[in-house]
């Protein structure tokens, strides 16, 4: 059996984004994928419509069903969508219905990259201060970066993130420039452990995301360190970006679908 990732993580319609994002990343990566559906969405590559959230029961029993039968190696969280669902997966670790040690990449999805609301921002934030302590790894964009911690260097936001107990941040800088390689820090200990300069793409992608952290997860259930996970998961998202569909041709700013199939 390959390593299991449990992730949470809402239905997005469009397939870029989402629960399908993380099935064909965590499957690209070698291990297997699993979820616990938070939310289905109303969306597609261009707007985010609206969304009904699951109830948090009907979302730990989908956890609990998983936990129950297969080998879950890593957990990876996307968007969670309610206070409610954020305080369920919190009460799984605290309860250790989540093994203890278990690595969790949480990717702290407010806001979808067309800029679509996937929650209550203000609430949601609040409410991910009971997770972070939690998390091996947070993934956010530099939007989230801020929102969650309230500071607007980078390098001060990551710290004030590790200062909270999550192990690692991993800081994307992509969306505050707009040319120019993107610069990528893995934040260990409130210190630069890894850095990574990525090619810049034209376009927007919609769902690179949780592509990237989902493929980080599956590397981290197979077994890689952080480092290794994150420069395995660097090398193959740039793939899926520069293969990447483009439902829109002839509208330069429609985001594109990246190809995790390569
Ligand atoms: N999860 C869901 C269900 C989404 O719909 C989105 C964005 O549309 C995201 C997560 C985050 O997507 P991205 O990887 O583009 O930030």
């Amino acid at each position: 059996m390959r390593p299991t990732v449990l992730c949470f993580s809402g239905l997005d319609p469009s397939g870029g984004a989402g629960l399908q994002a993380d099935i064909e990343s965590i499957g690209a990566s070698g291990a297997h994928a699993t979820v616990a559906c938070t939310a289905i969405t109303v969306q597609n590559s261009q707007a985010v419509l609206g969304f009904e959230p699951v109830s948090s029961t009907l979302l730990k029993a989908q956890a609990q069903v998983v936990l129950d039968d297969l080998p879950v190696k890593a957990i990876k969280s996307g968007m969670l969508g309610t206070v409610d669902n954020i305080a369920m997966l919190t009460d799984l670790f605290v309860s250790n219905i989540i093994d203890a040690g278990t690595p969790f990449v949480l990717d702290p999805v407010l806001v979808a990259n067309s800029g679509g609301h996937l929650g209550d921002k203000d609430t949601l934030v609040k409410a991910f201060a009971q997770l972070l302590p939690h998390a091996t790894l947070i993934t956010p964009n530099t939007h989230e970066l801020r929102a969650l911690t309230g500071f607007d260097d980078l390098h001060d936001c990551a710290k004030a993130l590790n200062g909270t107990g999550v192990k690692a941040v991993l800081v994307k800088t992509s969306h505050d420039f707009e040319s120019g390689n993107i610069e990528q820090f893995l934040y260990i200990n409130e210190k630069i452990a890894h850095t990574s300069i990525i090619e810049r793409l034209d376009g927007e992608f919609h769902g690179s995301g949780c592509s990237l952290a989902s493929y980080i997860a599956g590397r981290l259930a197979i077994g890689d360190d952080l480092i290794g996970a994150v420069k395995n998961a660097d090398t193959w998202i740039i793939n899926t970006l520069k293969n990447a569909d483009r439902p829109h041709p002839d509208n330069p700013k429609a985001q594109l679908i990246p190809n995790r199939f390569i």
